[in-house]
């Protein structure tokens, strides 16, 4: 190890920047959020550095670098380009035994800096030692991805509980907060309601102390149509926590293979023509999970709040008094728009959306088919209509939607299965009387579009008169 990582307080510290443009700015913005008082020192200093410097208490001085700036400072910064300078600074702060950085001239350096993850008070720092800042940066994307935002604020939570210390003996303390970063009450803390959390921390904390078991949760996840990079980061992390995975028939195998390894999996999905578990069944399995302790995911297709009953099961949950969150997933309709290149909206061809359905209950209803044929610019999205594809038609052209509205029929979207036939009303059933479900009907004149921008997959439509007229759009 060439360097070794330290955290230094510099609240209230002195610390000399020499230099007075865009590098020194940089500089002193990170070392202004630790709190430090930046004394700058250059002929030039652009505004914003001294305004900087002045709020952090600090002096500029425009005038060239002389030896006694570095006196009374903790750490010191060569941010200009004149290298004999630079040189002279460097030596200057190492003989009176001051940390120094020369920006970009590593082997004038005692310390460097390193690329930063701030989730105050967590910090994350890291460093190739200067052999690729590069490397470094993309290192730190990647970990920012998968740290949630507020992480900082459990992190000041758990700070704020250090009181357990007194209440549990160490060999204890470690399993509690194993299980309280992972439990209800960093959920809460996530979901910025500090009150609920100390609540669920306390709870956990008498349960625990008891030698009780943990409380447990449940996510409903919203698993989006397939593709599994489509799920988002807090449902992947969700996900991975998770003790029991729930999940039925819209949840693709990649994303069920997502959660833990030793995650219990219980599939409650209903093909068609089978039985799975029912509503209710479902309903008191995720309460049953929750109350024996355990984190549990139940996993839906697309989203949880459309047409995928979530608001049933958050609603048992809330009256059973299980904690729960709610992950929302990319829906059928977004994933699949996207995916078959089909707006949902566009300008001068497509002012509103609306998601139906055309199940049961919904086909007998005249004046629905009467409301939802008539705005001809809005575009409709039909969910589970796989099998009623020809009725659909027929009802909207009874209503009085025109013959000849475009209409794709997509199967599997954005699954490396994914089929998108298009036609007209007129013609649609037969043409994709057999797509493979699951599959989602979009009508309206923004599926012209399809042959324009489609991106994804094979084209099932070769000879699409539509390729021409989406590019005159
Ligand atoms: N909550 C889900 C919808 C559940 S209803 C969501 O937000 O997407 C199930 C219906 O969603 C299916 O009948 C089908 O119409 C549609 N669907 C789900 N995944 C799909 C996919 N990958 N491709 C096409 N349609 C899909």
């Amino acid at each position: 190890m060439n360097y070794f990582p330290l955290f230094f307080d510099l609240r209230g510290k002195s610390v000399l920047i020499v230099g007075g443009g865009e590098v020194a700015f940089r500089k002193a913005q990170l070392l202004s959020r630790a709190g430090a008082v930046l004394h700058i020192v250059a002929p030039e200093i652009r505004h914003d550095l001294t305004v900087l410097a002045a709020e952090s208490n600090g002096i500029t001085r425009r005038r060239k670098y002389v030896p006694d700036d570095v006196i009374g400072c903790h750490i010191v910064v060569a941010a200009g380009n004149d290298e004999t300078i630079n040189r002279q600074i460097s030596a200057d702060a190492k003989g009176r035994g001051i940390p120094v950085n020369v920006v970009d001239r590593q082997a004038l350096c005692d310390f460097i800096f390193p690329a930063l993850i701030d989730r105050s008070p967590l910090v994350v720092a890291v460093s190739s030692s200067g052999a690729s800042p590069v490397l470094a940066r993309r290192l730190r994307a990647k970990i920012e991805a998968l740290l949630p935002p507020a992480l900082g604020k459990l992190a000041a939570f758990c700070g704020r509980w250090r009181s357990v210390k007194a209440a549990l003996p160490a060999a204890r303390r470690r399993i509690f907060w194993e299980e309280a970063l992972d439990g209800a009450a960093a959920t809460a803390v996530f979901n910025g309601d500090e009150k609920a959390a100390d609540n669920r921390l306390r709870e956990h904390l008498r349960i625990f102390a008891d030698g009780g078991a943990k409380t447990g949760e449940v996510y409903l996840i919203g698993a989006g149509p397939g593709a599994a990079d489509l799920l988002t980061l807090q449902a992947t992390r969700l996900l991975q926590c998770a003790d029991v995975v729930i999940h039925d028939r819209l949840a693709s195998k990649e994303v069920v293979d997502l959660a833990r390894r030793d995650a219990e999996k219980i599939f409650v999905g209903k093909a068609r023509n089978q039985h799975g578990a029912t509503q209710k069944q479902i309903n008191d399995l995720l309460i049953k999970r929750a109350r024996n302790g355990l984190r549990v995911a139940r996993l839906k297709g697309g989203d949880p709040f459309i047409f995928g009953r979530g608001g049933e099961e958050a609603a048992s949950l809330a009256a059973a008094g299980v904690p729960y969150q709610i992950a929302p997933g990319i829906s059928a309709a977004n994933g699949c728009a996207a995916y078959a290149g089909i707006p949902l909206t566009h300008r001068n061809t497509a002012r509103a959306v609306r998601f139906a359905t055309a199940y049961r209950d919904d086909m007998t209803n005249a004046e629905h088919w009467r409301r939802l044929a008539e705005d001809t610019d809005t575009t409709l999205v039909f969910y589970m209509a796989g099998a009623t594809l020809a009725n659909v038609a027929k009802k909207l052209i009874t209503a009085g939607r025109a013959t000849k509205t475009p209409v794709a029929v997509i199967s599997r979207g954005t699954t490396t299965a994914q089929k998108v036939i298009c036609g007209e009303l007129a013609n649609i059933a037969a043409i994709a009387a057999d797509a493979p479900s699951p599959a989602l009907i979009i009508i309206g004149e923004v599926v012209l579009l399809h042959g324009f921008l489609r991106w994804f997959g094979e084209d099932s439509n070769p000879a699409s008169p539509f390729a021409s007229l989406g590019a005159q759009t």
